[in-house]
């Protein structure tokens, strides 16, 4: 068996399982394969096992193998990197999702790019939860104004909320930090918003994530190796 057939049969299985010990269905939680510095190659591999949703962080380099492998069909493409605003129309041009919305002027301009034969952009908002200085993402206390003056943008759905606490292999901690992403999608969800979308757990702990209730993992090195 290929390797990366081998590690997706390996991380699918964690996931089936920490969804039943959650007691939650597998099904509410998708895979999405980080292949952020993998050739395309490689996605190419994961797609023929069976993969098919794959996340990126740097704008050029996912170009690049978008068009290598455009006629694989019903790939879909996950932004999950920092984004600066004067990149942001190939990202509303060729991705299904975004998850590293962490400002009002790049959702804005998302918005107005976004091309109107396409369906709205999925938007997860990036939110800082451990108060990282280094980290984007907006704050807790700034997140509800920001989700106001996303929510009417109609070229955009938004979906829900994204995260990247910081890295500690104390399982207590992994779950804290996700259970206040949770926390505050229940408060937005209570105002009457309908968002669906938790996007929290990597390699190292998304096991707490799935505990806590995520709806996506986003998996790179246990799905294809570390990278160099
Ligand atoms: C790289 C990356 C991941 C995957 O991390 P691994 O530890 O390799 O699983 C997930 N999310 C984001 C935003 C990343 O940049």
């Amino acid at each position: 068996m290929h390797k990366i057939d081998d590690k997706l049969a390996k991380v699918t299985a964690r996931i089936h399982q920490a969804a039943a010990a959650a007691g939650r269905d597998p099904q509410s939680v998708q895979l999405i394969a980080v292949s952020k510095t993998q050739p395309p190659e490689a996605i190419a591999r994961a797609y023929a096992w069976g993969q098919r949703l794959f996340g990126e962080n740097y704008l050029q380099e996912a170009l690049d193998k978008l068009i290598a492998l455009q006629q694989l069909e019903e790939l879909e493409w996950h932004f999950i990197g920092p984004i600066q605003s004067n990149k942001t129309r190939p990202i509303a041009e060729h991705f299904q999702w975004v998850h590293s919305v962490d400002r009002l002027k790049i959702a804005q301009r998302l918005n107005e790019q976004r091309p109107s034969h396409l369906p709205p952009l999925n938007i997860c908002v990036q939110v800082n939860i451990d108060d990282e200085t280094t980290k984007s993402g907006v704050s807790l206390a700034e997140l509800p104004t920001l989700i106001a003056a996303i929510a009417p943008l109609t070229h955009l759905t938004l979906r829900g909320l994204m995260a990247i606490p910081a890295a500690t292999d104390d399982p207590g901690q992994q779950r804290s930090a996700f259970a206040k992403l949770r926390g505050a999608l229940e408060v937005l969800n209570l105002q009457g918003y309908r968002l669906d979308t938790l996007s929290m757990g990597m390699s190292g702990d998304m096991e707490s994530a799935i505990a806590e209730g995520a709806t996506f993992v986003r998996v790179g090195t246990d799905v294809f190796g570390a990278r160099s």
